[in-house]
């Protein structure tokens, strides 16, 4: 059903939507049904979900597996808080994770989305250095570009921004390792590991971890990185003493074409964050997954090396439910092959957008089709064609959200080659007609 006229006066008087300017943006569109890769809309269009929702779905909408899996579980326990009491989702939804998840992550710390898990992340480096008697150790190294969420601790690790310069104040400083995009993304690497290490160098007993996203850096521009880069900073960690941090936040679940992005690279983090794809895009959980030997650092008599963090929903019975459902589905329906192959499919198409003229740059990693387009004045994220761009499409029936003048298509994994090539042609349309 969609919105009455007075559901829309209401939403006019109590609503307040995120990264939305109230005052200036045009009406919400009401959603009424999704289905695989479709949305429904309540004036009965159809419309291609090119972005995942907000890059979380994998499987495809109001999928019938999922949906059993996230019903029988509210029949049975929608929740109980997880101090002193457990239950059987949570527990068995760790063992799945520990077997997935790269060598050594076998520890498994529940929280509500992926801000979160970062917060978890970098307060359990930080006291698991201090619980070693290292207090000492309390910077952290990020890059440019960098985007690891919306909370105080997670807007500090990400590039000072349009989004986190009202905060500024606030925000504690961290080291920033340089991120060339004038580069090629080999010559940026090194380039990048280089200041790494020099950081490392300088104040490395001040140092508790760096935190990157691997292979691809997402909100901050989907920046496209060599496996070699992670390797690099896995070995800078391991000479220097200092803990890796991995946000999978976005690249998670096969988005890059391996299940998790440090894959690709044949390495473990020390710490993992992981939430988005988690759950399939059902319901909203985090996870902050760590070695052992940081686990064993946290057991003592003294209680203050208690790990002092919890959320009210941490490890929802109706999130681990789904999220167990959502790896059964990765080997039932060959969830990895179904990536690859869009990726293929996604590489042909790659040289024929390339030779636009406004394309400045196209690339790809696993689910994701990227295009920088060439930048209008001010560019960045308030670059005025993203907006308008966003408007073509989604009159054409293509849900597609730039980032300022980048333009990617990042579809749940269920989308068919017949879709991939419509929303292809769309683009293509677009592009050709745009003139700025
Ligand atoms: C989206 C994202 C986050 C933040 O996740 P939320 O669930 O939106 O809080 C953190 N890191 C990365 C890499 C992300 O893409």
């Amino acid at each position: 059903m969609g919105l009455t006229q007075q559901n829309w006066e209401i939403s006019d008087r109590h609503l307040w939507h995120p990264y939305t300017q109230m005052k200036t943006a045009p009406a919400p569109l009401p959603i009424v049904r999704a289905k695989g890769a479709m949305l429904y809309t309540a004036d009965g269009r159809e419309i291609l979900d090119g972005v995942s929702s907000w890059w979380v779905n994998i499987h495809g909408h109001s999928h019938p597996y999922l949906n059993e899996a996230l019903a029988q579980q509210a029949n049975e326990l929608e929740h109980v808080m997880f101090a002193g009491f457990t239950h059987r989702p949570a527990v068995e939804l760790a063992e799945r994770l520990a077997g997935v998840l790269p060598h050594g992550l076998e520890r498994i710390f529940y929280s509500d989305n992926g801000s979160t898990a970062v917060e978890v992340a970098m307060k359990m480096a930080l006291q698991y250095w201090s619980n070693l008697g290292e207090p000492k150790r309390t910077q952290f190294i990020a890059l440019k570009h960098a985007y690891h969420g919306d909370t105080v601790g997670a807007m500090s690790a990400s590039s000072p921004s349009l989004f986190t310069a009202p905060f500024s104040p606030f925000l504690f400083s961290v080291l920033r390792a340089p991120v060339d995009l004038s580069e090629d993304s080999e010559t940026r690497s090194l380039l990048c590991l280089q200041a790494m290490e020099n950081l490392l160098k300088s104040q490395g007993d001040t140092i508790a971890g760096v935190l990157i996203e691997p292979m691809l850096q997402g909100a901050g521009g989907m920046i496209v990185w060599p496996s070699s880069f992670v390797r690099g900073v896995r070995e800078l960690c391991n000479r220097y003493g200092v803990l890796f941090i991995a946000d999978e936040v976005l690249t998670g679940f096969g988005r890059t074409g391996a299940m998790f992005a440090c894959n690709h690279a044949g390495v473990s983090p020390d710490i993992i964050c992981l939430s988005k794809g988690l759950t399939a895009g059902y319901m909203p959980m985090g996870v902050t997954a760590c070695t052992g030997s940081i686990y064993e650092a946290f057991l003592s008599d003294d209680r203050r090396k208690t790990f002092f963090h919890g959320h009210s929903f941490t490890a929802n019975p109706l999130a681990c439910a789904v999220a167990l459902a959502s790896l059964d589905l990765f080997s039932r329906e060959g969830t990895l092959d179904r990536v690859k192959r869009i990726e293929a499919k996604f590489q042909t198409e790659l040289p024929r957008f390339a030779a636009m003229d406004r394309v400045a740059d196209a690339r790809t990693i696993g689910g994701v089709f990227i295009l920088d387009l060439q930048e209008e004045a001010g560019g960045g994220y308030l670059d005025a064609n993203g907006p308008k761009l966003a408007r073509e499409f989604l009159r054409r029936g293509l849900l597609l959200r730039p980032l300022g003048n980048v333009l990617y298509f990042m579809p749940p994994y269920c989308v068919s080659d017949e879709q991939v090539a419509w929303a292809f042609a769309k683009m293509e349309e677009v592009l050709t007609e745009w003139v700025a």
